[in-house]
């Protein structure tokens, strides 16, 4: 399975409420009925939608070579559950503006970053270098596209000037493959995963950084 489903918290509250069911009729009905109904267990809508997905989903990438994450990440952007927070290829200039500042106008992104001020170069930079994300965007599951990328953009020598202050690039694109990846899969989806999301974002994308 590419996703825990027993995490879902939906479908322990549906269990518990179908263990109180069984505790009640089973004071009236005959003991095999009850052992019957307490097989019944059954999932929430959205587990049982995502692993109708899933199998699918496995099916047409049987002959992958991506490892597990990656295949999360792919699921998360061919099924996306949430709107795809920016548009880099499809969007026009004006609409793409908006989506970028909408990204970095998110309540919680901004308390990650410490406060709006923090966010304002970040914002400027992925508005001036739109070529970059939009490839970003497109390889996020390629590792080697990811390591060319980086190399032919120098994103670990950059820095971007921004109101006189200097700010290394690596770092915005780090961030910005964070939220974007939050902003995807979406933070009712977070739980499907096995581990902390963004540990697992940042152990997947530090050694390509590192490689490349
Ligand atoms: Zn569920």
């Amino acid at each position: 399975m590419l996703f825990d489903y027993s995490r879902c918290e939906e479908c322990k509250k549906h269990k518990a409420q179908l263990n109180d069911i069984k505790l009640t009729l089973c004071n009236k009905l005959p003991p095999q009925i009850c052992n019957a109904i307490g097989e019944y267990g059954g999932c929430c809508e959205k587990c049982t939608e995502m692993k109708l997905n899933e199998k699918e989903f496995m099916k047409q990438q049987k002959n992958s070579n991506l490892d597990k994450f990656e295949l999360q990440i792919k699921f998360f952007r061919i099924y996306h559950y949430n709107k795809m927070p920016i548009e880099f290829y499809s969007a026009s200039r004006q609409t793409l503006t908006k989506q970028i500042n909408d990204f970095y106008s998110n309540e919680g992104l901004v308390e990650r970053f410490g406060g709006e001020r923090y966010v304002k170069p970040d914002k400027a930079f992925v508005k001036h270098n739109r070529e970059l994300f939009k490839y970003l965007d497109l390889n996020l599951t390629n590792k080697t596209e990811l390591i060319n990328l980086i190399r032919v953009f120098h994103i670990k020598e950059k820095n971007f000037m921004h109101y006189n202050c200097r700010f290394p690039v690596e770092n915005i694109v780090k961030l910005f493959i964070i939220e974007f990846l939050y902003a995807i899969v979406g933070e009712d989806y977070f739980q499907y995963f096995s581990e902390d999301l963004s540990d697992m974002i940042v152990e997947h994308y530090d050694p390509i950084f590192e490689e490349a």
